[in-house]
């Protein structure tokens, strides 16, 4: 197959150190919650980007030491021998499509909680664990130091045994200590690792000689670098110290792979950061101070976008967490110039959201993403019907799309009724809030490929009722007719519908996306789902008005979203929005033109003024048409899925439908067979 010659050059092999990649596409480290806990999840995952077409495919943050445990996330760890063979199974697994394998060696110094090891945590200075524990790391003395050299080495040999090509030195995400020794403000040492630039990069330095004499005749290696902290001043910046690094190590790595700081700016959601490629403003200097390939990040998942980045010189690889996590297939895809076939990110940081409860990796647009080695499922392939059926889906939102068209993939004839004149259900109302507009791609992606196909026949403005739908006659039936938010408080801190209210408006999330905006005066919004919703909706009323008040039981507003690391970024935008903020208060009446709040420690009551209540609490499913369908009987498959059947998250929605259409027609219990494909830990070893 010819690539389409607008890519041609995304194709063409890379040179880096003593290996080769045979093209651009660059899979950059990236959590995954699996890690030495599961890792043939991992190569599932990993060696499935592999066969995506991705030239290099790499691990993420690789514990080096016991010194450097970073329990209870599930991350690499490569501590000694014993690691080499669960490892192997990574590498072999990307190897086997022709890419390379990376892995990033990691020591996370006052990063990491020891909780597992209880080793001393380590540090260029003695300061207080990045987390909110009491407890501190030490400062490094030169024998640390020189321990610390020894383990990086020591694993670099490792790596190498364990069949990895490309070998990190890792400096970024403010989570590592030859990062911390870069920065001045985490290291006042007064010796030759402290003070000048060129003395707090003396570390690096070192590690990159070092790694280079243990494993640079058979391995690259790469520099991680995070050129900029994205605080201005209070940070590094790449037009000062960020440029003077690469420009004093400029031909010391074989790879420069570039980036900004924290997680929080590597990883911008596009409801903070809305432009795909956002990063390059930051890193795109470094090309003209090396002559070693560099590779660099920020949501790239336009060809178009990558060939221009590439035919200007502004990048070597294209490098990506997310874009590949959301489509594996992407440099496939484009060397099969089926652009409109790839699946974009839309920047919603679920996938990071996992790794951060310490569960394994999904992805909003991918379902099969964390599927590969547990059940066994493949982001591209699917199994063809198992017999000639016809299914009809209600409700056209994230879980009625992705099963119909699972189901079409499978050949079934699909019918897909909503009663909405447009479908995208939840994803069409949410994206149509402030900063969500990038989440539309989930419909418009399924949409796309659903209505190229002949199998399928989309009805809208169709409400269907029981008599409805089996006067079609279609015996396989799944309802996708997902949830509405609740009208009545009840919710987590409330399990009675609240009482009283005279004159105050009651809306719900679902008005505010229908249209119906609260009317004058005062605004109360109570968060407690105390996820996204709330503060997006404040959010969105405070750029129409001054008014509101955001009442959450939590000590801040929107804590879920710390997992997909927006939660600075909200509080920050509501404080600066002019929103007040009531935290730790649970709703406890209404009353007559005011809300009474409650002290969620002491009880203590306070009144709030106000003409109207945004309750932003739970969401009740949409199972009338179940419960009538059930009732009738007569159907060889009725089943629930989506929001209708467990309210959560538009990834769980995307999720159901899949899972549905994957086992329609399989054999009773595969799909629970599958479930409980696990890692059982073996015990080969009595006492080690
Ligand atoms: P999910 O997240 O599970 O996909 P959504 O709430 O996004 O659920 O979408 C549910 C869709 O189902 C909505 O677009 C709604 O209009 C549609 N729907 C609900 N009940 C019916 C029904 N009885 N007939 C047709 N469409 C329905
Ligand atoms: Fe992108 Fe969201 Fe998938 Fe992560 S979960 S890869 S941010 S679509």
């Amino acid at each position: 197959m010819t690539v389409n010659a607008r890519y041609a050059a995304l194709f063409e092999p890379v040179r880096i150190g003593p290996v080769t990649a045979k093209n651009r596409f660059y899979q950059v480290p990236h959590c995954n919650g699996m890690g030495h806990l599961r890792p043939r999840a991992e190569a599932g995952m990993r060696g499935m980007k592999a066969a995506g077409g991705w030239g290099v495919v790499s691990t993420q943050e690789t514990e080096i030491h016991p010194s450097s445990d970073l329990t209870p996330y599930a991350e690499g760890r490569i501590w000694d021998a014993r690691d080499i063979p669960a490892l192997r199974v990574m590498t072999g697994a990307v190897h086997e499509h022709g890419a390379l394998a990376a892995v990033q060696l990691a020591h996370n110094g006052f990063h990491a909680s020891n909780i597992l090891t209880r080793t001393p945590a380590l540090a260029p200075s003695d300061m207080a664990l990045d987390f909110a524990v009491p407890a501190q790391a030490r400062a490094m003395d030169k024998a640390d130091i020189r321990a610390f050299r020894r383990w990086h080495r020591d694993a670099a040999l490792r790596a190498r045994e364990a069949g990895f090509d490309i070998v990190y030195v890792y400096a970024g995400h403010r989570m590592t200590l030859p990062q911390h020794f870069l920065l001045p403000a985490l290291n006042a040492r007064g010796d030759e690792y402290g003070g000048s630039l060129e003395n707090r990069l003396r570390l690096t330095r070192e590690l990159l000689e070092e790694t280079h004499e243990a494993v640079g005749g058979d391995c690259a290696v790469a520099f991680r670098f995070a050129v900029d902290e994205m605080a201005g001043p209070d940070g590094m910046q790449a037009a000062e110290e960020g440029r003077a690094v690469v420009e004093m190590l400029a031909e010391m790595p074989d790879l420069w792979d570039v980036n900004v700081s924290d997680w929080s700016n590597d990883s911008q959601t596009t409801r903070f950061q809305p432009e795909d490629g956002y990063q390059l403003a930051y890193t795109d200097f470094v090309k003209g101070l090396t002559t070693k390939p560099v590779v660099g990040v920020g949501r790239l998942s336009s060809p178009d976008q990558m060939a221009a980045l590439v035919a200007k010189g502004r990048l070597d690889l294209i490098g990506a967490a997310r874009p590949s996590i959301a489509d594996p297939f992407l440099p496939a895809k484009i060397a099969a110039d089926r652009i409109e076939a790839i699946r974009e990110c839309i920047g919603c940081n679920i996938c990071v959201a996992a790794d951060n409860l310490g569960g394994p990796i999904r992805c909003t647009q991918n379902p099969t993403m964390g599927e590969e080695w547990r059940r066994g499922w493949h982001p591209e392939e699917i199994a063809p019907k198992a017999a000639a059926a016809a299914a009809l889906v209600v409700g056209a939102g994230p879980a009625g799309l992705e099963c119909a068209l699972q189901l079409a993939r499978r050949g079934y004839d699909v019918t897909l009724a909503d009663a909405a004149p447009e479908p995208g259900g939840r994803v069409a109302r949410e994206s149509a809030l402030k900063g969500l507009g990038a989440w539309r791609r989930v419909a418009d992606n399924r949409l796309y490929d659903l209505r190229q196909r002949g199998n399928v026949e989309m009805y809208l403005n169709s409400p269907l009722d029981a008599a409805a739908v089996l006067e079609l006659g279609i015996a396989n039936v799944f309802l996708a007719t997902g949830a509405r938010w609740r009208r009545d408080g009840v919710g987590r801190t409330c399990r009675a519908p609240l009482t009283g209210g005279g004159g105050v408006a009651i809306l719900t999330p679902d008005d505010i996306m229908e249209g119906r905006l609260p009317g004058a005066g005062p605004v109360v919004i109570y968060d407690d789902d105390q996820a996204y919703m709330g503060g997006v909706i404040a959010d969105l009323l405070a750029t129409l008005r001054d008014d509101i008040t955001l009442v959450t039981p939590a000590p801040v507003v929107s804590p879920w979203c710390a997992h997909t690391l927006e939660q600075g970024r909200i509080q920050t935008a509501l404080l600066e929005a002019g929103v007040r903020i009531e935290a730790n208060a649970r709703l406890a009446a209404l009353g007559e033109g005011r809300v009474d709040l409650a002290c969620v420690y002491t009880g203590a009551r306070r009144q709030v003024d106000c003409a109207s209540v945004v309750l932003v609490t739970e969401r009740a499913r949409e199972t009338a048409l179940y419960e009538a369908l059930r009732d009738e009987g007569g159907l060889s498959v009725l089943e629930v899925i989506g929001d209708a059947q467990m309210p959560g998250l538009i990834a769980d929605a995307v999720y159901s439908g899949h899972r549905a259409a994957r086992y329609f027609q399989a054999d009773p219990g595969a799909a629970e067979a599958a479930l409980y494909r696990r890692e059982i830990p073996s015990l080969p070893e009595e006492g080690r």
